[in-house]
């Protein structure tokens, strides 16, 4: 413990960014504190992944009972407020045990929202706390379209709290957020419209996989409107008007504007202590995660590392300043291969060095797979799976993509093999389980 500070370091934040390397720091005996402005746990746990997965679940049964109906008798349908009822009930208390574990490690947990008095000295609501390091470890937060009203439109947190499922919603944007939650309003009953801002859905996907994806979305009825232009949001009595281009409204029951998420950097007296930032992508770091600032860190969301901003790269980055602050490591941070995943119906999911990269070059090559005819995934009816595997030039597995019911288990399984670059002989020494996804995964490796 450095006596000259309170704390050995200071994590702006709580969420996955900050306590999963701080409460390895703790065990060391690092002094650590947390100040936390809204639920301790952030988003992942509050109102993020936990949330979207619970509510997530009836939705797959309810598709898979689809495609299997009449092995399965009878109509299924989504009671939406006992799904919500069942998500409070998992996700409500889980702020309150994380600060109960945070505070049995002997770490002090902070409510407030910080600022930096100096590049030690945080204000939290005009009490000063000092620290030898700080981690910013804000996230994200929700953007707003700029246009009129935009007051009366909804983001991703109230979409997670809706206790009745509206009959219509128009939803912006077409990121991997806004699509999750189309898929799973329209199996819930609601007539989704999505207004698009240009002729694209998740960009940083797949595109011939996302067509699929949007394709059986229109079949379950949910609409896309491109380049939408969206002008304002206005009232109509109980219901909400959205205007888009030349002159057109849309009239629905609920807005959601999933436009994106920007990160959480303002008010936050950054400028006054010279850490540079950008608006759009973060706190600029060195790959130390160090910002412009020398004590001072950035961890997950809020950091322009140019990683996917997901939650196990905000835990392996806090795991990272854990090793680097212990001294376990004067190494800059290498990442590995993430797995994103897009949790529509069908799911799509990636890692590594993607299909349209390896296209564009000729360091790699692609192999693609229909898994329609594939027994294991004739047991549920699948309608499309299909998976890509990208190898570099000694042939070994750099990259993956798949579509699919399981694209999520899939990938899962094979993230090991992307980041070691397994060649053959190291991918036949793996033994699957049988029958599973993860032996589908692998099969035609
Ligand atoms: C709807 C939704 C679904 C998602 N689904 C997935 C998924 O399926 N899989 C996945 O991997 N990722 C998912 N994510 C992303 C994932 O939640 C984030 O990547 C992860 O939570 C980032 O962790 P973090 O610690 O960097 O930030 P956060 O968890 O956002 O934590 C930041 C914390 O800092 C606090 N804070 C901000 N400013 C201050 C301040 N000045 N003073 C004090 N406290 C402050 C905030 O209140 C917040 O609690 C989802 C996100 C959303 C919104």
């Amino acid at each position: 413990m450095n006596k000259k500070y309170d704390y050995d370091v200071i994590y702006i934040g709580s969420g996955h960014a900050a306590f999963d390397g701080a409460k390895n720091l703790c065990k060391q005996g690092f002094k650590i504190a947390f100040v936390e402005a809204n639920a301790v746990g952030g988003t992942c746990t509050n109102w993020g992944c936990n949330a979207k997965i619970t509510l997530d679940l009836p939705i797959i049964l309810s598709k898979t009972q689809q495609r299997i109906n009449g092995i399965v008798e009878g109509e299924t349908s989504i009671n939406w407020h006992n799904n919500m009822q069942h998500k409070h009930e998992l996700i409500d208390n889980l702020k309150v045990n994380r600060e109960a574990t945070m505070k049995s490690l002997g770490m002090d947990v902070i409510h407030g929202f910080a600022k930096f008095y100096d590049t030690h000295t945080l204000d939290i609501g005009g009490e000063h706390v000092t620290s030898n390091k700080i981690v910013i470890a804000t996230g994200l937060t929700p953007h707003k379209v700029g246009v009129n009203n935009t007051d009366l439109s909804h983001d991703s947190k109230d979409f997670l709290n809706l206790d009745k499922m509206p009959k219509s919603m128009a939803i912006i944007g077409t990121g991997y957020i806004a699509m999750e939650f189309a898929s799973m309003a329209n199996e819930a009953g609601c007539d989704v419209t999505m207004l698009m801002h240009s002729d694209k859905v998740l960009r940083s996907f797949y595109q011939p996989y996302v067509s699929e994806v949007v394709n059986e979305m229109k079949k379950s009825g949910i609409h896309f409107i491109q380049n939408s232009n969206i002008s304002a949001f206005n009232r109509d009595g109980n219901n909400y008007v959205v205007s888009y281009g030349d002159n057109q409204k849309l009239n629905v029951e609920w807005i959601l504007d999933a436009s994106g998420r920007v990160p959480m950097v303002h008010n936050m007296g950054l400028e006054k202590i010279g850490v540079k930032y950008d608006d759009k992508k973060g706190i600029i770091v060195n790959n130390y995660l160090q910002t412009s600032v020398d004590n001072i860190y950035a961890s997950g969301d809020v950091a322009a590392t140019g990683q996917p901003k997901l939650t196990p790269t905000a835990t392996f980055e806090s795991q990272y300043l854990y090793h680097l602050f212990s001294g376990e490591t004067d190494k800059p941070i290498n990442f590995p291969a993430i797995p994103s995943v897009v949790f529509t119906s069908p799911r799509i999911s990636q890692t590594g060095v993607s299909v349209d990269e390896a296209e564009k070059s000729d360091a790699y090559t692609v192999e693609k797979h229909d898994m329609t005819n594939s027994w294991f995934r004739q047991v549920t009816k699948a309608k499309i799976a299909s998976n890509s595997y990208v190898f570099n030039k000694e042939h070994r597995l750099v990259g993956f993509t798949e579509i699919s019911d399981d694209a999520d288990n899939a990938i899962d399984t094979l993230v090991p093999a992307v980041n070691m670059h397994m060649n053959k002989e190291e991918i036949e020494r793996n033994v699957h389980l049988f029958p599973s996804i993860g032996h589908e995964a692998w099969k035609n490796l």
